[in-house]
């Protein structure tokens, strides 16, 4: 499985239609902020929604969120920034209600598929155990079902298939 379905659309023509139509990707596609820059860690951040970051930061940080349409989400792990707009670090993870996946790469039960709770530790789990993964397949069911609600759960507003990919592919798959 790759994350193809899951760049930027400049990427994404040469993912196949099925694969567009199962992933949330058509639904909430991520998108790369830019010119500007993670005024911290220099990194180019994904566009989110003002409604994103209504519903996940802390409620008594929901003041503070400036009246625009659109921020910038910085997804470098090691950077604490989790919000920004340019020249202006917004919102740092700790004014998140929950954990971000991305910015704790070694936390095994921090979310990664905040609509279906797919953690690594359940993901990797699965792998020890049967020697592959089903969780993709899975995700892209339920999102065919038409629960997928990236926009308000996950952190970064957009779909979390790239970033399970990238947990699978920290475990061999065909487990000894
Ligand atoms: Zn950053």
């Amino acid at each position: 499985m790759s994350d193809s379905c899951c760049s930027d659309p400049k990427d994404s023509s040469k993912a196949s239609k099925e694969v567009v139509t199962e992933s949330c990707c058509n639904l909430h596609p991520p998108r790369t902020c830019g010119p500007e820059k993670c005024p911290k860690c220099g990194a180019l951040g994904k566009t989110v929604k003002r409604i994103t970051l209504g519903a996940l930061l802390k409620p008594d940080r929901r003041a503070n969120i400036p009246i625009q349409d659109e921020f910038c989400f910085c997804g470098t792990p090691t950077c604490d920034v989790a919000y920004f707009r340019p020249n202006e670090a917004l919102f740092f993870k700790d004014d998140l209600s929950a954990a971000v996946g991305l910015k704790e790469p070694d936390n095994p039960s921090s979310l990664v598929c905040y609509c279906f709770g797919w953690t690594p530790e359940k993901i990797h789990a699965e792998i020890k155990s049967t020697g592959k993964s089903t969780v993709i397949d899975k995700i892209k069911a339920q999102v065919k079902s038409g629960n997928c609600y990236c926009e308000v759960t996950n952190p970064q507003g957009s779909c979390c298939l790239g970033n399970v990919s990238q947990v699978i592919k920290r475990v061999p798959l065909s487990a000894p």
